[in-house]
C-alpha cells in the first residue's frame, strides 16, 4: 500500500512521490498528500507536477486498498518522479469541520451518553452529523447547544493521533462508538484521534491541531431525524 502522509501530518501540502502506475486518467503514486474520499471528508483536488509541466487532480478515492488520483487529463505524463500538491484552502475547510464533527459528536457522547451514527462534510462550508440519544432530553436543550459547542471551541482543546492494536483500542470506552464496527476485522491497528480533555476516537481523517482553529461557524439546523435522532446541520462562516 502506499504511503499516506495525511494520516501522519495533516498540514503537510505537498511531497516528492513517485508514479506507479497511469491507467487512462487514473494514477497511483508510492506515498500522497492527497487524501481520498472517506469518513465522510470529501477528497482532496490539486496538481501533480512532472517538469514544468501540471497535471489536474479532480477526484481521489479509494480502490482496493490503493488511492487513486484521477487526473482531468493525463496525457504526457509518464511514469516517474512527481511533486503532489493539494488545494490547501479546500482541505483545510475539511479539516476544521471535520474537528468540529468531533467536538460535537465528543461533548453529546460525555453528556448525554449519545451516538454519532453519520456525518458528512459538504464541498460549501456546510456539514451535518445526526446524533441518536436516549430518550429523556428536553427539546429545550437544543436551543442551548450551539452555545455550548463554541464555549468548548474556544476552550481550545489541543488535538492528537496514537496507532494502537485493535484490542487495546476496544477496551478504551466511548472510542469504539462508531468508525471501528466498520472496519473489517483484518485491520489490526487502529489510529485514535484525541481532543485532549473531550473525546478520543478511531478516525482515518484529517483533523486541525487545536480546537480554536475550527474558527467561526454556527449551526443552521436542528431537525428531528427518526426515532431519537437528531440532525444538526452546520456552516463555517468564513
Ligand atoms: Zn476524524
Amino acid at each position: 500500500m502506499e504511503e499516506e502522509l495525511f494520516l501522519e501530518n495533516s498540514y503537510e501540502t505537498s511531497c516528492e512521490t513517485f508514479i506507479e502506475e497511469i491507467n487512462e486518467n487514473k494514477v497511483i503514486l508510492n506515498q500522497t498528500v492527497f487524501y481520498p474520499t472517506g469518513g465522510g471528508q470529501p477528497f482532496d483536488t490539486g496538481i501533480l507536477k512532472q517538469g514544468i509541466d501540471e497535471f489536474k487532480v479532480i477526484k481521489v478515492k479509494r480502490e482496493q486498498d490503493k488511492i487513486v488520483h484521477y487526473l482531468e487529463d493525463a496525457t504526457n505524463l509518464s511514469v516517474g518522479e512527481v511533486t503532489a500538491q493539494i488545494n490547501w484552502d479546500r482541505r483545510y475547510r475539511f479539516m476544521r469541520c471535520h474537528t468540529l464533527l468531533h467536538v460535537i459528536a465528543g461533548h453529546l457522547y460525555n453528556k448525554f451518553g449519545a451516538l454519532a451514527t453519520s456525518s458528512e462534510i459538504y464541498e460549501d462550508n456546510r456539514a451535518r452529523i445526526d446524533i441518536q440519544f436516549e430518550e429523556g432530553i428536553p427539546e429545550t436543550y437544543f436551543s442551548s447547544m450551539e452555545q455550548e459547542i463554541h464555549k468548548i471551541v474556544e476552550e481550545n482543546h489541543m488535538i492528537s493521533t496514537r496507532s494502537l492494536p485493535r484490542k487495546e483500542v476496544e477496551k478504551i470506552p466511548g472510542s469504539i462508538k462508531t468508525v471501528i464496527n466498520l472496519l473489517p476485522k483484518s485491520i489490526q491497528t487502529i489510529r485514535l484521534v484525541d481532543i485532549s480533555e473531550l473525546d478520543e476516537q478511531a478516525c482515518g481523517g484529517t483533523h486541525v491541531k487545536s480546537t480554536n482553529e475550527i474558527g467561526a461557524f454556527s449551526f443552521t439546523k436542528i431537525k428531528n431525524k427518526g426515532k431519537n435522532t437528531k440532525r444538526i446541520e452546520m456552516i463555517l462562516n468564513d
